[in-house]
């Protein structure tokens, strides 16, 4: 990310990614502009929350015109840095570990799993979805340049290898554990605990049914 995303609050940086994919869609189907309301559908965020994370990132629609496309597109790859591939590495090639090793990230954005890494002998040496995995024990040797790891070991595992991640200079995690990992301030940890996911909306389903008419 460059200097710019400070400008931006927190909240807006999250969408940045949704609207990217989106205008890069239209961007493909040779669209040169597109609405606040049509974005608000595609997207699913109420427009006068797409007019003002717009505003950030120098984009006034006009009345009757919209945004245009390209001026978008251009200020997203630059924020998100869609120029240059991020590295990233995953540990723990079990039943999701494998999963994420077949699914083509760059298919929407510039990351790239280049290799992944393992304790099991029988999954070490092999080659998942054009994936290197490589023994864990070598993980400092391999882990140069990579700025993101994507956590699917056993929770007992975790932090332990958490701390080999920061030692080895990765700034970003992708935490599928469900262990909550401890790490020093100026690592950025994102988690996502897919069982409890999947139960709070269970919960949320039960308890907080929506109403038909309801608006978001
Ligand atoms: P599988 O059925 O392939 O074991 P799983 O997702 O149910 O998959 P888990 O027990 O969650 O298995 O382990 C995930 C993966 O993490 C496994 O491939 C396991 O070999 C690996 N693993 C376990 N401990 C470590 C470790 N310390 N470092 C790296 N990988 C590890």
């Amino acid at each position: 990310m460059n200097n710019e995303q400070n400008k931006i609050p927190q909240a807006t940086a999250k969408r940045l990614p949704l609207y990217y994919r989106f205008i890069n869609n239209l961007h493909h189907q040779g669209k040169l502009r597109v609405s606040s309301k049509e974005l608000s559908d595609a997207v699913k965020v109420d427009s006068a929350t797409i007019r003002r994370d717009f505003s950030y990132f120098g984009a006034l629609g006009k009345k009757g015109y919209g945004y245009n496309v390209e001026y978008l597109l251009s200020f997203f790859r630059k924020t998100l840095d869609q120029d240059e591939v991020t590295k990233v590495a995953l540990i723990g090639v079990g039943n999701l570990g494998t999963a994420f090793l077949h699914y083509n990230f760059m298919k929407n954005n510039n990351t790239k799993i280049e290799m992944a890494f393992d304790a099991d002998p029988n999954k070490v040496g092999s080659d998942i979805g054009g994936v290197p995995v490589y023994h864990v024990d070598d993980l400092e040797d391999h882990l140069i340049n990579t700025a993101v790891a994507i956590l699917t070991v056993p929770s007992t595992e975790a932090q332990g290898i958490t701390e080999r991640l920061v030692d080895a200079g990765v700034s970003g995690i992708l935490n599928f554990t469900p262990a909550r990992i401890t790490v020093p301030d100026h690592i950025r940890v994102h988690h996502i605990d897919l069982s409890v996911e999947l139960q709070s909306l269970v919960y949320f389903l039960k308890h907080y049914p929506l109403e038909e008419e309801a608006g978001d």
